[in-house]
């Protein structure tokens, strides 16, 4: 029979171990890179100004252990404040990135959520950091936003309406509950376990109640573009109501710029809108002024990419004027490139009268001028058909767009112009340049430039959810996702410069 060799560590005894923690980093890993960037190449001082220890109190974690510790739980996919903690007693890696200091969860989560100033200005040294490695172009940008839940209440999201009604609902529940244990204390049917049932229900519907209350006292109204009531929210109110593929949530857009030589993140920040178009103008200064502040040639007209959701004047105005050349299409863009026998008639088809404004439809019917209305927050104006030469319209199917509407034919045609759709407008000018294979090709960029950091931060890194609350906070958790994105991206070329690789 074969014999194998035996020791004691198989039947769990323990064991003495030196340990000698620098040596856990080994030489070619994120982690090696992580320590030495974080020790040697990046200034983190910009922290000191939080502690006011120097004479009296206890010493604190320094920042650069913490940055490390948190940077190295992200990038494993822990968002959390107690898993990363527990992550620096129990993983020798982390024990090392931080020296064995073993930072409580609670530190972690204020460190996490009390300096988004300073991750800002750390996010700007890793972007010098890159540059440094060559991994930007400075040609060719994208943006977008990833829409994530954050750590706010969905059932607590409404106008101040619906918010009252709430409020009533969350009283009745109460005052029920308490009818309903009374009930049964009567029969005697209360036991030591529903007792404790009842108390923690009674709690949270008295939480709920104060919490309702306490909004509405002080409760300013948001409006929106159109001057329509925005819901607030109750638990998070810089939190918005964002749609998104899969329903709604109750959170924030993750916007980012990113650089199409390695999809290095330029310029990034979280928003509680609903809407990131408007954030557009902003994001490109920011993205100019990251720019000039790490040294990144800019080549002398840089290209910004967006999907259709940034298609405004207003943005392409502010492209111009930031000497940057959008590319972004319009909402019909996909559809003109359809076969056009397939397409539908969309404004394009329709003929506008100047003297009267109307328009004609290719059936030479009139659209009336009907009033202003707002898409998706860019203002426009709505013309309509008669119903009545609709519904004798041979060319109904191919104009009207909702099955729904081609059979029950109540209302006709709807057309809406976007102020964007005018003549002579650069929206105008973008359309007609898009028509052309060349900027087609240039635009087909887009994706491959921007969705690979989201899928990084939202797949790799695991950030599915904020867990914080309040746009500086959520902001300064986005800015470190983004952080840690961008490290990543080093990697093989900090290898290669140490000969590691
Ligand atoms: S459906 Fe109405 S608007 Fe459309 S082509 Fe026919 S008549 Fe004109």
């Amino acid at each position: 029979m074969a014999k194998y060799k035996h020791t004691d560590a198989a039947s769990g005894q323990g064991l003495f171990l030196t340990v000698n923690l620098k040596e856990q980093l080994l030489p070619g890993t994120f982690e090696y890179m992580l320590n030495d960037v974080l020790n040697n190449k990046i200034d983190l001082s910009n922290f000191d100004t939080n502690y006011k220890n120097d004479k009296t109190g206890a010493s604190a974690i320094p920042p650069a252990a913490m940055m490390k510790l948190i940077i190295y739980g992200y990038s494993k996919g822990l968002k959390s404040s107690r898993e990363i903690g527990e992550l620096s007693k129990t993983n020798i890696i982390a024990k090392a990135l931080t020296e064995d200091l073993e930072p409580h969860w609670t530190t972690i989560a204020d460190f996490i959520s009390g300096n988004n100033e300073q991750f800002r200005e750390v996010f700007e040294k890793v972007l010098t950091y890159c540059n440094e490695l060559g991994l930007i172009g400075g040609k060719v940008f994208a943006i977008d936003g990833c829409r994530l839940p954050s750590n706010a209440s969905m059932e607590l999201t409404g106008t101040e309406e619906e918010l009252k009604k709430r409020l009533k609902i969350y009283k009745t529940m109460a005052e029920r509950h308490i009818e309903r244990h009374k009930r049964k204390d009567k029969k005697g049917e209360v036991t030591a376990e529903n007792a404790r049932h009842y108390e923690e229900r009674q709690k949270k519907l008295n939480q709920g109640i104060e919490k309702i209350s306490a909004f509405l006292e002080n409760m300013e109204k948001r409006e929106g573009r159109n001057g329509k009531e925005l819901k607030s929210n109750v638990t998070d109110n810089e939190s918005a109501l964002i749609h998104t593929s899969k329903g709604y949530i109750q959170g924030y857009i993750g916007l980012a710029v990113s650089d199409d030589k390695n999809q290095v993140i330029v310029s990034a920040e979280a928003v509680g809108s609903a809407n990131e178009c408007e954030h557009f103008p902003r994001m490109l200064d920011e993205t100019n002024k990251s720019i000039e502040e790490t040294g990144i040639k800019k080549k002398r007209k840089a290209t910004i990419l967006a999907d259709s959701n940034y298609f405004s004047e207003e943005n392409l105005r502010a492209a111009e004027a930031a000497g940057m050349e959008a590319i972004i299409p319009d909402g019909d863009y996909k559809k003109r490139l359809g076969k056009k026998e397939e397409r539908r008639y969309n404004a394009a088809d329709f003929k506008h009268h100047k003297g009267g404004d109307y328009y004609v439809c290719p059936h030479g019917k009139r659209l009336e001028y009907k009033g202003n209305t707002y898409l998706r927050g860019k203002e426009g104006k709505e013309y309509r058909a008669n119903v009545k030469d609709c519904r004798a319209c041979p060319y109904f199917s191919k104009c009207i767009k909702r099955k729904k509407d081609q059979e029950t034919m109540s209302k006709g045609r709807t057309l809406l112009i976007m102020a964007s759709s005018e003549e002579g407008s650069l929206c105008m000018e973008l359309k007609k340049k898009l028509n052309r294979e060349e900027y087609q090709e240039r635009y087909s960029r887009r994706i491959q430039i921007i969705e690979p950091v989201f899928s990084d931060i939202a797949y790799c890194k695991e950030l599915n959810r904020f867990t914080l609350r309040g746009r500086n906070k959520v902001n300064g958790q986005w800015q470190l996702y983004c952080i840690v994105h961008n490290l990543c991206k080093c990697l093989k070329r900090y290898n290669q410069k140490k000969n590691y690789a």
